[in-house]
């Protein structure tokens, strides 16, 4: 059994520094004991959530091939970052970073932020020359086609830290995907194209292992709970929610809240036993399970797992990578589908939802737990909790098959209030203005084949799906407010071509 983790505590990203032997040890000891302050000061950056490890001036083909290997096979390290304080030629670099196999963040930065105009003599050049010697390291990435992140300016500066926290998070959420095992109880909703997918490259794209389970056997581990677990989940759901007077122990409908408490501990045996960090459900395909998974399904979103709806594993990644990358952070990350639009001229707004499976994650308000009627799926009426997400900037972001890759699509949104309370509406949801307006962003959807299921994340923005999509070599296509419908469509298909191209034969 392993409980599921999402937190960054344990990730290390090593701070390399390159130089090389010609400096002498005076020079050489100065380059140490510079790029120690500077990993220091990042490490102490309360922007970046991942600790920042020194490691010794690396001057030599050996020495950078051997902490590359080094890199590779630890699994708490999620990424490096390399700044080239003095000139380091770069031919010493080439095998290294061909071997590398985890993100790459390139610095350029220096020891000093102003220059000490009257003092400078030619030691003080020797020393600080990362101006050109970061432009030989630039080249040789370009040249070996080694995706990175690169940034630019002092370690002191708030944006430099911003920068590198953001992408240490998209590191994290790499290093997610490829410990990531992902559950399907049931297969795709029958005739949906854009759930469908190829399993096999997304293993090789992203490390995530996809399979699917007999949903019966997630009904024997329901089955499996005991009365006793039941109760004390029982009273959390009383403590955390306004819990419904009919689902209250004793009254009419009490025994259908017992059934979501029992789908829940069965699903986390389930994921637990089997160390899953993802699942996907299909309410076509629900076998003995008493209700459509709701409840279970939200609180377990909640706490951090991955979950498509529908058998949607793709999202379902996507879920758990931005569960990952805002670990700490507010707000939170959903499945969410775009369901219905109010059209007013120039205030239009989307109204989110799904059947139940939205994360509480998205809402600071305590939510109700009630029930109600569901055609879909032919089962018992399902427990749900019922909130409205809290209002602030968001992201929406879909992954599609296009056959040949996968394609990110992403949406900056601004999450607002409902116009009026939506008393009659019984689930999860959140109400959001597209960028840069909403015929722009729904046309460039349509024109991207981006799919109707997201991940909604409240906790990051776009820049680290930009930082992810990078790492996994994976287009994404941005829509936010500098987006122009004709110059989008032209890069769908410039991608379309590039990707193709990139991929070789
Ligand atoms: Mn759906």
């Amino acid at each position: 059994m392993s409980k599921l983790v999402t937190s960054l505590d344990a990730y290390e990203v090593w701070f390399l520094t390159g130089s090389q032997n010609l400096y002498g040890e005076e020079t050489l000891r100065q380059v140490a004991e510079q790029s120690q302050e500077i990993a220091r000061t990042l490490s102490e950056s309360l922007a970046i959530p991942v600790k920042i490890v020194w490691k010794p001036v690396l001057k030599d083909s050996d020495s950078i091939r051997r902490m590359a290997l080094e890199v590779n096979a630890a699994d708490n390290v999620i990424g490096v970052t390399a700044w080239m304080h003095t000139f380091s030629p770069a031919k010493m670099w080439i095998t290294g970073l061909d071997l590398l196999r985890k993100p790459l963040l390139h610095l350029h930065t220096q020891a000093n932020v102003e220059l000490p105009w009257a003092e400078i003599d030619f030691d003080f050049m020797n020393l600080n020359q990362a101006a050109h010697g970061d432009r030989e390291f630039g080249y040789i990435q370009t040249r070996l086609g080694v995706s990175r992140k690169t940034v630019v300016g002092h370690a002191s500066n708030p944006s430099v830290q911003q920068q590198i926290g953001t992408w240490t998070r998209a590191a994290a959420g790499w290093a997610a995907t490829h410990e990531m095992k992902l559950a399907r109880f049931g297969d795709n909703m029958r005739y949906v194209a854009v759930t469908e997918g190829d399993k096999t490259e997304a293993e090789l794209r992203f490390g995530v292992q996809v399979n699917t389970w007999g949903v019966n056997e997630l009904v024997d581990a329901v089955d499996a709970a005991s009365e006793a677990d039941v109760d004390a989940l029982i009273s959390e759901y009383i403590s955390l929610y306004d819990v419904a007077v009919e689902l209250l122990p004793g009254a009419s409908r009490h025994e259908s809240l017992r059934d979501g408490a029992r789908i829940e501990l069965g699903l986390r045996s389930f994921l637990e036993g089997g160390g899953f960090s993802a699942f996907t459900t299909s309410f076509e395909d629900l076998g003995a399970l008493k209700q459509l998974p709701g409840l279970a399904v939200q609180r377990l979103m909640a706490e951090g797992y991955g979950f498509g709806a529908e058998g949607d594993w793709k999202t379902a990644v996507l879920v758990r990578a931005a569960s990952v990358m805002g670990a700490g952070l507010p707000g939170g990350a959903s499945l969410m589908e775009d369901y219905t639009y109010d059209l007013i001229p120039g205030d239009e707004k989307i109204l989110g939802a799904h059947m139940l499976e939205v994360s509480p994650s998205l809402s600071s308000q305590r939510a109700s737990l009630e029930i109600h009627a569901l055609g879909i799926g032919g089962k018992d009426d399902p427990v749900r909790l019922v909130f409205t997400a809290d209002s602030g900037p968001a992201v929406v972001v879909a992954m599609s098959d296009m056959r040949d890759r996968f394609r990110l699509v992403a949406n900056v949104v601004e999450v607002v209030q409902p116009t009026e309370d939506l008393p009659k509406l019984p689930v999860g949801r959140a109400v959001w203005r597209p960028a840069p307006d909403f015929a722009t962003s729904a046309a460039a959807w349509l024109i991207a084949g981006a799919a109707h299921h997201t991940v909604m994340s409240t906790a990051v923005g776009i820049e680290v799906f930009e930082d992810f999509a990078e790492i996994a070599r994976t287009e994404l296509l941005i829509i936010d407010r500098d987006t122009r419908l004709r110059d989008f469509q032209k890069e769908v298909r410039w991608n379309a071509a590039y990707y193709r191209l990139a991929q070789g034969l």
